[in-house]
């Protein structure tokens, strides 16, 4: 678990280093540790380490690492001193009670019809549920999220429903390559999110970089990168699990 210092270490010197160049503050910037795939052993290790904040991308997955996280220490599921969990995948209208009621963040809701159903489930003894709308920034069509033009109907429907709290948005851009320059969808994020704080709501999270584009998310405004690889190593194979 050594390798975990060293990887914490190494990630929050690339978001130092790139705020500094980008003239930002650091404290600016939250890590998000992306466990899917990854033990409970592994998250609490990582947590004792310092990271509090985890996301995961599949419900029964994460339900059963909360489950194993807390018989391992109580303290970790307690409201304040644990670990806060963001769900970051593709969310399903029959898995949001569980959202509702184990996290404290979902970072990929797309439709008005999760957002209902995310508000009357939310239970009223916890605090509103944070959301950040994700958007398909690309207009590709095998992506989750929002397409840009629709945006404004959700952002509107999130902040009329109770229970909800609306925080930013999400992206996850194409990927550079020797054919595709991403700095446009990084742009026209950095763009759809000022847009809506001149408009008056109160935003505080862009949510977009990865392992691999964590310094041009920072560079064009990202105030929250989420990091599975490069943090807590490479994910086993995709077949280990049925779950969608
Ligand atoms: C898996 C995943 C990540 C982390 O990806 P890495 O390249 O391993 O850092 C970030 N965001 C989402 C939505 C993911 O599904």
């Amino acid at each position: 678990m050594n390798n975990l210092k060293v990887n914490l270490h190494n990630v929050r010197s690339r978001v130092a280093d790139t705020c500094k160049r980008a003239d930002r503050d650091p404290d600016e910037v939250t890590i998000l540790a992306v466990s899917k795939k990854h033990s409970a052993e592994k998250i609490l290790a990582l947590h004792r380490l310092g990271q509090d904040c985890f996301g995961e991308n599949y419900v029964q997955e994460a339900l059963a690492k909360m489950n194993q996280l807390s018989e391992m220490d109580q303290s970790l599921t307690a409201e304040n001193t644990g670990i806060e969990w963001h769900f970051i995948g593709p969310l399903q209208s029959n898995k949001t009670r569980e959202v509702a009621q184990n996290f404290a963040w979902v970072q990929s809701v797309d439709r008005i019809k999760l957002l209902r159903r995310l508000s009357k489930q939310r239970p009223g003894d916890l605090p509103d549920l944070n959301l950040c709308i994700q958007v398909n920034i690309d207009r590709e069509p095998q992506k989750a999220g929002v397409l840009p033009e629709a945006l404004p109907e959700l952002v509107q429907a999130a902040l009329s429903l109770p229970g909800l709290r609306l925080r930013g948005l999400m992206a996850i851009p194409k990927a550079a390559s020797a054919e595709h320059d991403p700095s446009a969808s990084y742009e026209l994020m950095a763009s759809l999110f000022s847009q809506l704080k001149r408009e008056g709501v109160h935003l505080d999270t862009l949510s977009m970089g990865m392992s691999a584009d964590l310094e041009a998310a920072i560079m064009h405004g990202s105030t929250m990168v989420r990091i599975g690889t490069d943090l807590l190593g490479p994910r086993p194979p995709a077949d280990s699990t049925n779950e969608t």
